[in-house]
């Protein structure tokens, strides 16, 4: 068997934050030589019907996932927990992602008191997130509104003098903990994997925070992990006996991560690997 990409378990769509539909990013995963795609959308699972659909047609296996924002409270950085192989339709993990929905409206809206009370008009995004409550809404959306109505020079500005910790109209982020992160993903009959791990600052640090956790892989091959990273994580996965993920972090544009499809993610008897680790928990759920 060679090392030939075979498997992309990391891609973006439309319905987070990626540029391309679930459809045209079906196509592309075709027309790169891809055989599996799992689609990993930030706290979504509203792009895998369409997705499965697509892959259907192109030939291609889609499997379902997500990338769950994971952290603890009080703290700025946040933790990405992959799902793979999950039921997109799960209640619990979808009652995870409403209530996250509806703690990260409710922080948008207090940024925007805080902003209001400072003498600047936030009325129209107001309106524009009221209409939009089932959108990921972020602070990103907040800066690029500063920016567009001149309060800010440029994106950078806003959260340095108003969106960032410290800054007057900071709003501390509800996290979902890590632990739950990894419960609601294996109640939905799915591996949780740590993502991207090489991205993460004081890895050290963190991986003392969450190593005694029931993970079932690391993201070991990633766009933008080095070849000494790789064979880091990969003997951490070893030694634990740990599966392993990878993909591309692919949102379709230049902007973020990989620039294009299959180049990066895994060799088909690593996907194997990871996909008997799925049934094997399907059936042990069963079991239950
Ligand atoms: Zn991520
Ligand atoms: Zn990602």
């Amino acid at each position: 068997m060679g090392d030939k990409i075979f498997a992309d378990l990391h891609v973006h769509s439309t319905a987070s934050d990626g540029v391309l539909t679930p459809t045209n990013l079906l196509k592309q995963a075709h027309d790169a030589g891809l055989s599996v795609i799992g689609l990993t959308d930030h706290d979504t699972l509203c792009g895998i019907p369409e997705a499965i659909e697509a892959g259907k047609k192109f030939g291609t296996q889609v499997v379902p996932g997500i990338e769950l924002s994971c952290g603890w409270p009080d703290k700025e950085f946040s933790l990405h927990v992959v799902g793979l192989f999950v039921d997109p339709f799960s209640v619990s993990l979808t009652r995870l992602l409403k209530n996250q929905q509806r703690s990260r409206f409710t922080r948008a809206m207090s940024i925007l008191d805080k902003l209001g009370r400072l003498d600047i008009d936030v009325q129209p995004l107001r309106e524009k997130f009221l209409a939009d409550k089932d959108r990921v809404l972020g602070r990103p959306h907040v800066a690029r509104y500063l920016r567009e109505i001149g309060v800010v020079p440029d994106f950078q500005e806003a959260f340095n003098r108003f969106l960032g910790q410290g800054r007057p109209a900071y709003v501390p982020k509800e996290q979902v903990i890590p632990e739950d992160g990894i419960r609601a993903i294996q109640g939905a009959g799915g591996l949780a994997v740590i993502a991207h791990p090489g991205l993460i600052p004081d890895w050290h640090q963190i991986w003392k925070k969450v190593e005694s956790l029931p993970w079932d892989g690391i993201e070991v091959f990633y766009s933008e992990h080095s070849a000494s990273s790789v064979d880091f994580f990969r003997n951490i996965a070893k030694e634990r006996g740990l599966g392993m993920a990878g993909g591309s972090d692919f949102h379709g544009d230049q902007g973020k991560h990989a620039h294009q499809l299959g180049l990066f993610g895994l060799p088909e008897d690593y996907f194997r690997d990871l996909e008997t680790r799925a049934q094997r928990r399907k059936i042990d759920s069963n079991k239950d």
